[in-house]
């Protein structure tokens, strides 16, 4: 699988499934910056994320559970990733 079909891949499952199962735990994505980005940038940066150079930011490499941080922010757009535990 090349670079760019991985980080799609994990792009789509994400916005067709936001919600980890079993749990039912809010997901978002990782890339290989480090950077957070929300399951709604996951689906209105598809593009990018299908085309990515492998170092501009938008290589998705995991999807991730915000278990417990309030001030947990997409690094696209800037809104709060929901956590699982932290009230808010
Ligand atoms: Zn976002």
């Amino acid at each position: 699988m090349t670079t760019q079909s991985k980080s799609l891949c994990l792009a789509d499952s994400l916005s067709r499934a936001p919600f980890a199962w079993p749990g039912g735990y809010p997901l978002h994505a990782i890339t290989n910056d480090g950077a957070a980005l929300c399951r709604h940038c996951c689906k209105t940066e598809r593009l990018s994320i299908a085309t990515t150079t492998g170092n501009d930011g938008w290589t998705v490499v995991a999807q991730a559970i915000n278990w417990e941080d309030p001030d947990l922010l997409c690094d696209h757009c800037g809104s709060r990733i929901e956590s699982a535990y932290a009230e808010g």
